[in-house]
């Protein structure tokens, strides 16, 4: 149902392959979360998003004592769009922009490249390189200049690192993520070459979510499921990635919620902020008068 007015939120759950085989955040066995609002579509000026949640992580499990408010959405918010046609992330971005959303952790899975992933594995990569061919839509968020250092929040990551190992026993703190174009999966080829270019794994969904991150100043970092080999580099996978997806969707959703309940803002280290460029003045008047 379309709403008009954008809710407050400073946390937000960009849901992906990790936690869609469930119903989160009600359904993942994590005590403390209460549901504000479902059902909520926005119009954006790039169209209308997808349905999403807001839920409240209690101040009785948060590391600050105060209440975690979080727009929560699907599948990174492209249900039924077209990664590329649509636009799907960038209107989910205008509405976490509007909300004021400051923490986002978002959710996945990849083809593991680097020959020490098996499936099965979680990965938090600190890297990423986009391989998209897609428009970018960044200026429609800032007038700042978006440097890409640290893309990944230190902060954010170390506590999905801490969170997931209660969940998992092989959890890599670090790698660089390959963003290929959805929906289909690489030749062997480009597996080489991504192997050649030292990916640790792809996936289609990074980007444009953490430069859009930035560009809203918010701190930003994923999780993904190594859900299957990469082509030609490891031995074929054996078991379908969906049943992957739904042994790991309460897993996921537990270490997604526990990092959003973790997050202590008086206690932030990072410089995502600083990794937006002001222009100057004369320069921004030239740049406005064409
Ligand atoms: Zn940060």
């Amino acid at each position: 149902m379309i709403r008009k007015v954008i809710p407050h939120a400073e946390y937000a759950h960009i849901g992906g392959s990790g936690t869609w085989c469930d119903d989160f955040p009600e359904n993942i066995g994590f005590e403390g979360v209460k549901i504000l609002d479902t059902d909520m579509e926005f119009e954006t000026p790039f169209g209308t998003t997808v349905a999403m949640k807001l839920f409240e992580i209690s101040a009785d499990v948060t590391a600050d004592h105060k209440p975690h408010v979080v727009l929560d959405m699907p599948f990174h918010g492209w249900f039924g769009l077209s990664p590329y046609l649509d636009t799907p992330s960038e209107r989910a971005f205008w509405v976490l922009k509007e909300a004021g959303v400051k923490w986002i952790i978002a959710d996945g899975s990849g083809g593991g490249i680097n020959p020490l992933l098996d499936p099965g594995d979680v990965i938090i990569p600190d890297d990423l390189i986009d391989q998209t061919k897609r428009v970018s839509y960044i200026s429609k968020f800032t007038d700042k200049i978006v440097r890409m250092r640290d893309i990944v929040c230190p902060d954010l990551a170390a506590i999905l690192y801490n969170e997931a190992l209660k969940e998992y026993p092989r959890v890599f703190g670090r790698g660089t993520y390959a963003v290929d174009e959805a929906p289909r999966f690489e030749t062997k080829a480009e597996i080489q070459r991504l192997y050649d270019q030292h990916c640790d794994i792809c996936g289609h969904t990074m980007m444009p979510e953490a430069a859009l991150a930035r560009a809203i100043g918010a701190c930003y970092a994923a999780i993904y499921l190594v859900s299957n080999t990469a082509e030609g580099i490891n031995p074929d996978w054996k078991r379908p990635i969906f049943d992957l997806y739904a042994e790991c969707a309460d897993k996921f959703g537990r270490i997604v919620l526990r990092t959003l309940a973790a997050i202590d803002p008086s206690k932030k280290e990072c410089r995502c902020k600083d990794y937006l460029m002001e222009v100057p003045g004369r320069v921004q008047e030239r740049m406005n008068a064409k």
